[in-house]
């Protein structure tokens, strides 16, 4: 059998006159409740008190809770006779469900199926919570603590070039089989090794990463697998631990939100929440970390060379034209990791459908087009005397050049001089002209000075412009040719290369497969020339010299199509 205590209230006497919620309106709509639900003789409580007054005032509520037992239903018309307040809310609540009683509104219904009891649901999960964090504080102040006796923070698996020493490992000690290899890392990059060279060092010789070394032990390696072999990452990472030179220190990482990802980032070393953590010890004296820090931050490990063709190819920003529209070409990368050059018209890629190249969209392997055009243009500058007749009337024809800009220059400056001169004369007649009709003649003739004068001084500043270009363009060729004849062409670097297709002002044309080019030339799709600039083309680079290639025209006849075995028709 059902025990109910049915608990009534109004919060002052003149409610309790009130008819609609009387307490013995209340009591009544209760035991009708009851009786509908097979509950019998249920006990009366009653309060009348206001809402606001504390739980302890209310003699009612208190004996009604003290007859509460398992499987009782505390029932009432309303929930808000039981409290107004959310905590007291709670409060009651609690100790009445963990009696293992429910409370009931005759309203309302069960309270834990009511917007109410859901509410105090929240309200017991915020209060679970915030018990959780105490806990986690707590847990933290106890690492704080240890990390703050010079103790280590222990992770899973130890930092690579130490091992876990003490009973409960709290400090480190040099690993004997991987601390050397920490400290040759050092040495190497301390020498000016890059971060690619060390890297290939330490896999040419077999020497485990990181995690392969943990694994190599049975210890667990992190969650990201064990990594093969080291690579620039890898090698960077502890070239910038600052560990390794004795400045080991906890909570040197904070989470820091990147977009709607949490990360860990190095903490800033002000930060007063780092603990400094003496007692782990150095590996590389602290004046070698700084070199290397300093080294790494000028990037004067420089950069990885290896891969640079591929990555970077040689053909952009001008050597390599679309064929069919004439386009700068482009590159992108291809689905399974090459790089293809093509017209940034092709396709539908033109953004103006007037602009739609007339070739379509085609495509061209980096790797090929560049080994196939580096490889004649090395044949060209490979013969230093050849390659030096070969850019020998350029040069010269650029020279020629610079010299008729000055002497174009020396032109304008006079005509300037003597525009000056007349606007001077002008104005002072013009200032004492009484004659009206004389003095706006005269004025009409100052303006037409003023404007030569504007002309002329942009014609002067152009032939500068002009003359520095030029100069600009015969360092370039002098510079090719001096590293030519000094290490030839196997040392060159990408920037070395494009130095040389500058200097001859190479264009390398390409085509679709389906061209009529690739028809007539064996299935061929691209064409180096070396291509005389008039003014209004645009070479590569940022100079441009009217006329200046013309003594290219001979040689460059022979240059046409590959020198490659003939590919086939394609259909
Ligand atoms: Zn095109």
């Amino acid at each position: 059998m059902t025990t109910v205590a049915v608990y009534v209230r109004v919060s002052s006497e003149k409610q309790a006159d009130d008819d609609r919620t009387s307490l013995s309106d209340q009591q009544r709509h209760c035991e009708g409740f009851a009786d509908k639900q097979g509950w019998h003789a249920p006990t009366v409580h009653s309060d009348t008190f206001s809402g606001y007054d504390s739980l302890d005032a209310r003699v009612g509520l208190r004996r009604a809770l003290d007859t509460i037992t398992q499987g009782a239903v505390l029932l009432v018309w309303r929930f808000d006779r039981l409290s107004r307040d959310m905590v007291d809310m709670a409060l009651i609540a609690r100790e009445v469900h963990r009696k293992g009683a429910r409370i009931v509104s005759v309203s309302e219904g069960e309270l834990t199926n009511s917007p109410m009891g859901r509410l105090l649901g929240s309200l017991h999960t915020f209060a679970a919570e915030s018990e959780r964090e105490g806990i986690t504080a707590r847990t933290h102040g106890a690492l704080r603590t240890r990390a703050e006796q010079g103790k280590l923070l222990v992770g899973p698996s130890n930092k690579y070039g130490y091992s876990y020493d003490g009973a409960r490992k709290e400090w480190y000690v040099a690993n004997p089989e991987t601390a050397p290899v920490v400290q040759r890392m050092y040495a190497l990059a301390e020498q000016g090794y890059t971060l690619y060279d060390i890297a290939k060092t330490l896999n040419d010789e077999g020497i485990l990463t990181r995690s392969g070394y943990l694994r190599s032990k049975g210890l667990p390696s992190g969650n990201k697998g064990t990594a093969t072999v080291w690579t620039r990452q890898s090698v960077y990472e502890v070239l910038t631990d600052r560990t390794y030179c004795g400045r080991h220190a906890a909570y040197n990482k904070q989470q820091v939100k990147v977009g709607n990802h949490k990360v860990m980032r190095p903490r800033p070393e002000d930060d007063g929440k780092r603990i400094a953590q003496p007692n782990v010890p150095a590996l590389v004296s602290a004046e070698t970390w700084d070199t290397v820090r300093a080294k790494l931050q000028s990037h004067m490990l420089g950069q990885v060379r290896t891969d640079e063709y591929r990555i970077a190819p040689l053909l952009t920003r001008g050597f390599g034209i679309c064929g069919h529209c004439g386009a700068r070409v482009t590159i992108t990368k291809h689905d399974k990791g090459w790089y293809r050059y093509h017209c940034p018209n092709g396709g539908n890629r033109a953004v103006d459908p007037a602009k739609k190249c007339p070739g379509g969209s085609w495509a061209a392997r980096v790797s090929l087009v560049d080994a196939d055009i580096w490889g004649k243009v090395e044949e060209m500058a490979g013969d230093l005397a050849r390659f030096k007749r070969m850019v020998q009337a350029p040069v010269q024809t650029a020279e020629d050049r610079v010299k008729a800009v000055e002497r174009r220059q020396e032109l304008l400056q006079a005509e300037l001089a003597a525009a000056y001169r007349e606007k001077d004369n002008l104005a002072r007649r013009y200032g004492a002209e009484d004659d009206e009709d004389l003095a706006a003649v005269i004025h009409g003739r100052l303006k037409e000075v003023l404007a030569t004068i504007a002309e002329l001084e942009k014609r002067t500043s152009k032939a500068v412009f002009d003359i520095d270009r030029i100069t600009a363009y015969l360092k370039t060729v002098d510079g090719a040719c001096r590293k030519f004849a000094q290490f030839g062409a196997e040392t060159f670097t990408r920037e070395d290369r494009r130095t040389i297709l500058k200097a001859l002002n190479v264009r390398v044309r390409m085509y679709a497969s389906a061209s009529d080019y690739a028809q007539t030339h064996n299935g061929e799709r691209w064409v180096l020339q070396l291509v005389p600039v008039g003014e209004n083309s645009t070479p590569p680079g940022t100079f441009s010299l009217g006329g200046a290639m013309e003594g290219l025209r001979d040689h460059s006849e022979n240059l046409h199509g590959p020198t490659a075995s003939p590919r086939p028709h394609l259909p």
